[in-house]
């Protein structure tokens, strides 16, 4: 062959994922590699009969073992690339509605960018590199985030553990705009407005880049169910901080019970309530297991009227789908009854590996075996800014749903 340079050569009948333009490549799937490619060098997929499928980001130490930039066989990889890519995923947000200063810029492999994710927090920059593509180009992505938003600050949150899976050290701090000389860093901590509301968050020390962004549209939905159905006791598990409280707040319930078992992440959740004017006497902070507060509640024969169920990723990977239903199922279960009829519950799951009918089929059974009849009223999704492709199904994470206990039982 005319070309020189690293190729991954594929074993035969492997190429068919990346025929249908899904960005991974499995390291079971690779025959051989030509060339001494290092961490994050651009390779050449090549088919077993020799074929081009793809220019890809190669991972030395991971499963997935390279990461497709193009599959156009013309196209080169470099910085004028790469600043395309992020110039189209900024602009893509303007299609979308967001009412908010809070947004997700970059969503990785959904914006040809795998690897990355990058949020916008009022003037700052947030960003996670965890593949080795993009962390070889890490310069080149900082550089161009700065020009295509016309921000000066980037700061970087690379402390996520999968990138321990492509063989990366943590790294975090300011990329761009961080203290020069005697001027003091920026700051860290951030007040978004989202809705009508404003949030305070700390990008250097809360969770992912600072920001539960991906449930904006749904704490929405939340505080106008509210309002619609006067809800007057909501209890908020997983609250973090407090999105979903404010939000139950600001459409009008009385008492809100907030849940957590992050010390810190509770405290913000209170000035979270207070930065919106609301009476902190209108609520009750738990730093405690939701597991064993349900059971508690139940117990103490407390009720209602709206709970919502927002916990953390139980099930990262298929492989973990079975021991994360049981899990899953448990706290909906205790959830259903303790709702008052009529009450309802928004739960949700972020686990990439319970699939949206998985989670449907688990959410059934817990009311199967609570003795809860439901309706689902609504199917909750992330937000717009962490689109899905059509040829990334690993893209959708998020899944909601909203169930209204119904008001009386009838045996049939
Ligand atoms: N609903 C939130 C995001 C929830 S993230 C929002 O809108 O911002 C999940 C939260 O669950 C985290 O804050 C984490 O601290 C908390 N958590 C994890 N395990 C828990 C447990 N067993 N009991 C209580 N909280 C838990």
């Amino acid at each position: 062959m005319a070309d020189a340079g690293p190729a991954l050569h594929l074993k035969p009948g492997k190429e068919k994922s990346l025929l249908r333009r899904h960005p991974w490549l499995f390291a079971a799937a690779v025959a051989r590699v030509s060339g001494v490619p290092a961490s994050g060098d651009t390779v050449r997929v090549l088919g077993a009969d020799g074929r081009f499928l793809a220019w890809a980001a190669y991972s030395p130490q991971s499963a997935i073992r390279a990461r497709a930039w193009s599959f156009d066989e013309a196209q080169r990889i470099d910085a004028a690339f790469l600043s395309t890519l992020i110039g189209r995923a900024i602009r893509t947000r303007a299609c979308f509605d967001i009412q908010s200063d809070g947004l997700r810029l970059i969503h990785g492999e959904s914006d040809g960018l795998p690897g990355l994710s990058v949020d916008r927090y009022a003037d700052t920059l947030v960003a996670q590199f965890t593949s080795c593509g993009v962390e070889r180009w890490k310069d080149v992505i900082a550089d161009a985030l700065l020009l295509e938003t016309g921000l000066t600050r980037l700061y970087e949150r690379s402390d996520a553990s999968v990138r321990g899976l492509e063989g990366l050290p943590e790294a975090t701090g300011w990329l761009r705009g961080g203290p020069a000389g005697d001027a003091p860093a920026p700051p860290t901590e951030i007040i978004i407005r989202e809705h009508d509301w404003r949030l305070t968050l700390d990008i250097a020390t809360g969770h992912k880049t600072g920001f539960y962004l991906d449930q904006r549209d749904s704490r929405q939905r939340f505080a106008i169910h509210t309002r619609h159905r006067k809800f007057q006791r909501v209890l908020n598990c997983f609250c973090y901080t407090g999105g979903f409280t404010v939000a139950a707040l600001a459409g009008g319930a009385a008492h809100v019970t907030s849940i957590d078992s992050s010390g810190p992440a509770l405290e913000r959740a209170r000035t979270n309530v207070a930065l919106n004017g609301f009476d902190v006497a209108r609520t009750t902070f738990l730093d405690a297991d939701v597991n064993a507060s349900l059971r508690a509640f139940i117990e103490g024969g407390q009720t209602f009227d709206a709970i919502i169920l927002d916990p953390p990723k139980f099930a990262p990977t298929a492989a973990h789908a079975d021991r994360a239903a049981r899990a899953y199922k448990d706290i909906n279960r205790l959830a259903l009854k303790l709702l008052v009829p009529g009450g309802e519950l928004f739960t949700y799951s972020c686990s990439g590996g319970i699939s949206a009918d998985l989670f449907h089929k688990i959410v059934a059974s817990a009311g199967m075996d609570a003795g809860v009849e439901g309706c689902i009223s609504e199917r909750l999704q992330g937000a717009p800014d962490h689109p899905m492709t059509l040829h990334f199904p690993e893209g959708e994470y998020l899944k909601g749903l909203v169930v209204v206990k119904k008001p009386e039982s009838v045996n049939y």
